[in-house]
């Protein structure tokens, strides 16, 4: 059956989201209907909302791709998912093209990402391609809404993880503690490594160092050597060579990469994980003379998803500390908040409230 969704739309670049109704048609074959039960706000959205990043569908569009909820109707392939809670991934792979064959779904050139491609959460109701959606069947205890920011930042942190190929010998530097890099620490800290965590917020490190990081370093007013140095130190204090060393850049800033880049040592890997449009200059070089390699990461391939829904049932990754919930009806005033820096911790919000 169509539903009448409330949903707030992206109209206009640097303008207010406004909220409408409108009719969402009832799902075809391979879709679901999905009662929104809470969506985390990432810094893309704000990157839509201001024009800074331009999404894929025109606009007007309903912005929001960190969806958890339950599923009211789907089209005849995925009836056994009605009633089930599902987690919406932020990448929806087509399933069927020679990347998703061979299990890299997250770069599927068919992929449809919510509030980018197709309407978003930031809505009472969502309407998604089913093939992709995680039921979530136990939620280990934690409150069923903080799972919508395992769509996006915690499930891009752990494909991060699996790109850099972390194990229990590894040093991992993760540059950026907040959001994602909050997850990307414990998760390298559940898979046995000992993290380092880097950032210019002292609140966030010390939040860190409760959760996943074996060491902080505050980067505030200190240069790229400088920071280099202490990294160096804590490696030597846990007899771990350098050519262990994994870096996890999540912060997206360009100082924090430059940073990052520097850290690159002997058979080093670098993983780029944050966005940002700035150009920085960099010794591409220093690749060739250190047997060194840099990757990007992008989302999260369906099937790894499992995994990272086992870490949180385990207690080995909190999301609790990390998360905050927002009516979505405060959606603007939220962004406005993102823009002046005041959120200190991930925003879920919640259409119900
Ligand atoms: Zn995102
Ligand atoms: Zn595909």
């Amino acid at each position: 059956m169509p539903v009448t969704a409330k949903s707030w739309f992206l109209v206009e670049p640097k303008s207010s989201l406004e909220e409408r109704e409108w009719e969402l048609p009832a799902p075809g074959g391979a879709e679901a209907l999905i009662e929104v039960l809470g969506n985390g706000l990432c810094h893309t959205d704000l990157g839509f909302a201001d024009g800074e990043v331009r999404t894929n569908h025109p606009l007007p569009l309903v912005l929001g791709h960190e969806a958890v909820g339950r599923v009211l109707e789907a089209g005849p392939d995925f009836a056994h998912l009605v009633g089930k809670t599902v987690v919406v991934p932020a990448v929806l792979p087509c399933g069927d093209c020679d990347l998703c064959h061979a299990g890299h779904g997250n770069a599927c050139p068919r992929q449809k990402m919510p509030g980018n491609d197709i309407h978003g959460a930031f809505s009472s109701h969502l309407l998604v391609p089913a093939g992709a959606l995680q039921v979530l069947d136990a939620p280990g205890g934690v409150d069923v809404r903080h799972y919508g920011v395992v769509a996006d930042a915690v499930s891009t942190a752990y494909q991060a993880a699996l790109r850099a190929q972390v194990t229990p010998e590894d040093l991992v530097v993760v540059v950026g503690a907040g959001g994602v890099g909050g997850f990307a620490a414990q998760i390298c800290a559940a898979l046995g490594a000992k993290v380092v965590a880097l950032d210019v917020d002292e609140e966030r490190l010390a939040l860190m160092a409760r959760h996943g990081a074996s060491a902080t370093v505050h980067t505030a007013g200190k240069d790229a050597r400088a920071v280099r140095e202490e990294v160096q130190r804590h490696a030597k204090s846990w007899g771990l060579p350098s050519w262990r060393t994994k870096i996890l850049e999540c912060s997206g800033h360009p100082t924090a990469q430059e940073t990052a880049f520097t850290l690159i040592g002997r058979r080093s890997t670098m993983v780029q994980v944050g966005f940002t449009t700035a150009k920085v200059t960099l010794r591409l070089s220093n690749l060739m003379a250190f047997d060194a390699s840099v990757h990007g990461t992008w989302g999260c391939p369906p099937e790894a998803y499992p995994k990272v829904f086992e870490l949180i049932a385990q207690g080995k990754l909190a999301l609790e500390p990390f998360v905050v919930l927002r009516p979505l009806r405060e959606v603007n005033a939220v962004l406005d908040d993102m823009r002046a820096h005041r959120l200190k911790r991930r925003v879920v919000l919640d259409p119900r409230a």
